[in-house]
């Protein structure tokens, strides 16, 4: 059997499905669903494998193109094995003609045996991210490699960032990635960068390696496969990220429009922050989402801003051009729009708006309802927080406890009581609801928040956080490609997520 996957002038980058079973049988198996769900390189590991190895049976049966792996426990493998055993194993694969084999530099050094095989020289580290990733990349390529795999623990999204110019750098054919949240962006931007592939999980079972998405995830939602050498790359910034949903619809509206762009998660720690940005932009990426904890801290690298973002003092969406770095805040908007939708007459000149909370969110849409003629009174468990905001823009506060004197017009949750998991917490009591509220609820997860459902049963207005979301998605979209947002596209993105997650 013969493959070109590991020529990165040839051939796409792919993806790479590990798998890890006990029984053979089973690996089999495994490989030949995955075959037949398009799945074109499968990384077999053999340290999982209970009981004797037949490496050439094996491989006589193989279903399609594999790279042979027996890790050490040292590097991540799951049975400790004799040394002598294992080399022989690898040199089994090799006299097989499996399409690659994967070597320590040790092992690479020793084993002298050719065949049409590939040999990937790999090196793990789960202790962090070495400095000099060229040196580093250096000594395996001098091991005999046709392939170099260099595995490392990112601490920091910057080791990601080092990591892909590595690979960028690299004239052999390389896999550089790192592990553990902040290594995902080397693993999705793998082929981007010029990997011949990026390792992925089996969608049954445990990643075999921390930070490993699964390959349906990287392949259906982020369409790993389709992103080119020259896509324009996009992302979201915040700490924690895990469980934003902007890559799911900005990628998805890429997707539906046939742009060659492509958007992925940075967990960036504040202390990071401004080195990340210049790193990020010398590395290629045109503009980024930003949330908690960012929105305030990314001002001292704008060059421009929109007024919202100096009225508000916190932007959510930076664009990088040229040597500009443009700031929006389309939270505001997208909340002003998603109420006056609402409301009958599309006005709030006058009305009276209860803002629960006094954060970020809080921040952007008491700006907006300011701008827009309504009276605000601004309620926060911390009193002095609520105060500060309404000093600043012409609102009222009261003490959280007094909330439910307020009798509002428009009720604004900006507080993340609700959000999944807690699903049963409201922060506002049912019998202070009446029909003849807009009730918005900014918390987009679950979509009928209990406050919605409270609120729809006492007959009032409701407006889901959804709305907001898509709507500041959108207005991203547009300032990210100069284009109309595929508006429908990225709500049923995010609804169809988050009713397979069962919210
Ligand atoms: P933030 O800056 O952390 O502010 C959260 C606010 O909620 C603070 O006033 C905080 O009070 C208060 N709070 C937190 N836990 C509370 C509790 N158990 N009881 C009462 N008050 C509580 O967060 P943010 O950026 O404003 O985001 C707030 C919510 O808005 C999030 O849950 C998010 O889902 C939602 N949001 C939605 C969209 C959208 O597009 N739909 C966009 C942005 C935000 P303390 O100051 O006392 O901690």
């Amino acid at each position: 059997m013969s493959d070109s996957s590991g020529s990165r002038t040839t051939d796409g980058s792919k993806i790479c499905v590990v798998l890890g079973h006990e029984r053979v049988s089973t690996l089999l198996a495994r490989h030949r669903q995955l075959v037949a769900e398009g799945v074109g390189l499968v990384e077999w590991r053999l340290d999982h494998l209970s009981g004797p190895v037949d490496v050439a049976g094996m491989l006589a049966q193989r279903p399609g193109p594999v790279i042979v792996t027996w890790r050490r426990p040292d590097d991540g493998g799951k049975r400790a094995t004799n040394e002598e055993l294992r080399v022989a194993k690898l040199h089994a694969a090799i006299e097989a003609e499996a399409e690659y084999v994967d070597l320590e530099p040790d092992v690479a050094e020793k084993l002298t045996l050719r065949s049409s095989s590939r040999r990937i020289v790999s090196i793990h580290d789960f202790t962090g991210t070495p400095d000099d990733l060229q040196w580093l990349h250096a000594r395996l390529s001098g091991a005999g490699a046709d392939v170099v795999k260099i595995a490392t623990l990112a601490r920091s999204a910057s080791d990601s960032l080092r990591m892909l110019r590595m690979v960028r750098e690299s004239r052999l054919p390389t896999v550089g990635l790192c592990m553990g949240e902040f290594g995902l962006p080397s693993r999705l931007l793998a082929g981007r960068f010029g990997a011949p592939w990026s390792y992925a999980a089996d969608t049954t079972g445990q990643p075999l390696a921390p930070g490993q998405l699964d390959w349906r995830t990287m392949r259906d939602v982020y369409g790993y496969e389709e992103v080119s050498p020259n896509a324009e790359l996009y992302g979201v910034i915040g700490d924690p990220i895990g469980h934003s949903k902007s890559p799911l619809i900005h990628n998805a509206a890429f997707r539906a429009l046939g742009l060659d762009k492509f958007y992925v998660p940075f967990r960036v720690l504040p202390d990071e922050l401004l080195g990340f940005l210049d790193d990020a932009r010398a590395l290629g990426v045109r503009g980024l989402s930003v949330t908690i904890p960012h929105k305030e801290g990314i001002l001292a690298r704008v060059t421009e801003a929109e007024d919202a973002v100096r009225a508000i003092g916190a932007a959510n969406t930076l664009v990088f051009d040229g040597s500009k770095v443009c700031a929006w805040n389309t939270d505001c908007r997208a909340a002003l729009d998603s109420l006056t939708a609402a409301i009958p007459g599309s006005s709030l000149t006058g009305k009276r708006a209860l803002v629960l909370g006094a954060g970020g969110a809080a921040k952007a849409i008491v700006c907006g309802l300011r701008q827009a003629g309504a009276q605000v009174t601004i309620a926060a468990r911390t009193l002095a927080r609520a105060e500060e905001l309404a000093s600043a823009l012409d609102a009222q506060a009261v003490a959280w406890e007094a909330r439910h004197d307020v009798r509002p017009d428009v009720l604004v949750n900006c507080t993340p009581l609700g959000m999944s998991p807690h699903v049963d917490a409201t922060p506002f009591d049912a019998p202070a609801l009446s029909s003849s509220m807009v009730v918005f609820d900014t918390v987009y997860n679950p979509q009928w928040t209990r406050l919605l459902v409270d609120a729809r049963a006492a007959g009032a207005t409701v407006v889901t956080g959804i709305e907001m979301f898509v709507r500041q998605a959108a207005r991203q979209f547009e300032l990210f490609t100069g284009r109309p947002a595929p508006v429908e596209v990225m709500r049923s993105a995010l609804v169809g997520a988050a009713r397979r997650s069962g919210s």
